[in-house]
């Protein structure tokens, strides 16, 4: 599955979308200097450039207290030229990131870990959902993977991506196992599958005798080693896989595509163009 050529069309869908809308503004927040978390970063501003959203790059040294961190996101709230609000995580320790994450303008939550955006999407009525799921669901409806019925095993139990994942399947109708840390026997759920995601971080977790024949893979899982970046899957994985996605160039652009769609959303609930849920 080619995340990367997906995610080229969902962006050009939302350079239309942001013509139509005017000016829109996309503000991330980074705390300290996390290497990793710079590079989503660039990237993030890369693609928000590109579909004409203004990206504003807010950036705090990594002994910022929580106080301070909670003031800027108070400001990008009332920031009327802010219409998605991005706070990259990990954050240093003496920062609470559900402390963060609840601060942000419900309307504004475009990586969707506000308590009110989950609960949203746990009753079934998505305001706005966490990027990765969102481009997972994409690219299984691009791909045209059945859903409904479906057996989906998810591996990883994240808020932002395993637990949404789940409930995003389910709300698809999908029969859905989730899977973490402490499941014995991974094997038994992962081999009776039609779709098996991985969201762990565990090289070759998901090895072939664990998949099911044409079974559809996705592979959200990225690890930096000395041979760049891999995913969760064992590559043997693809002898037996009907659909799977590679590392890199799978869930990675499909993530920052939807995030842009997220802050195109964001835009239409506070101009009033869709129906903002009321708090
Ligand atoms: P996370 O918060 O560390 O969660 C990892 C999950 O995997 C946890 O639920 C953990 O279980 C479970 N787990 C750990 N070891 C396991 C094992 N041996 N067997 C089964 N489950 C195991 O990570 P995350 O933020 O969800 O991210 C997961 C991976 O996806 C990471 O590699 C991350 O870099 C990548 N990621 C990729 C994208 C993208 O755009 N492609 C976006 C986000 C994240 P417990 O809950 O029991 O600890």
């Amino acid at each position: 599955m080619d995340g990367t050529a997906l995610a080229a069309k969902v962006r050009a869908e939302v350079k239309e979308e942001v013509a139509a809308l005017g000016d829109l503004g996309l503000a991330t927040v980074l705390v300290g200097d996390d290497p990793a978390s710079q590079i989503y970063i660039r990237l993030k501003h890369k693609a928000a450039d590109e579909v004409g959203i203004r990206a504003i790059d807010r950036r705090l040294p990594a002994d910022t207290s929580e106080k301070e961190v909670l003031e800027l996101v108070a400001e990008l709230n009332e920031d009327d030229g802010v219409d998605g609000i991005l706070v990259q995580t990990p954050l240093p320790e003496q920062i609470e990131e559900a402390t963060v994450m609840r601060t942000i303008d419900p309307m504004k939550d475009v990586d969707g870990l506000h308590p009110f955006s989950a609960g949203q999407l746990f009753f079934g009525r998505q305001t706005l959902v966490p990027a990765t799921p969102a481009g997972v669901m994409r690219l299984l409806e691009e791909y045209r993977i059945p859903v409904t019925s479906a057996r989906a095993v998810v591996i990883g139990r994240s808020l932002i991506v395993g637990r949404p994942l789940a409930m995003l399947l389910l709300h698809e109708n999908a029969t859905v196992t989730i899977c973490h840390s402490r499941t014995d026997d991974l094997l038994r759920h992962t081999v009776e599958a039609d779709i098996v995601v991985a969201a762990v971080g565990v090289p070759s977790l998901v090895t072939a005798d664990m998949v099911k024949p044409g079974a559809t893979v996705i592979d959200v899982g990225i690890t930096r080693t000395e041979h760049g970046l891999v995913g969760d899957v064992h590559r043997d994985v693809a002898d037996v896989a009907g659909h799977l996605t590679p590392v890199p160039g799978g869930v990675g652009p499909m993530t920052i595509a939807a995030l842009l769609g997220n802050t195109v959303r964001a835009a239409r609930f506070r101009q009033g163009l869709l129906a903002f849920p009321r708090v």
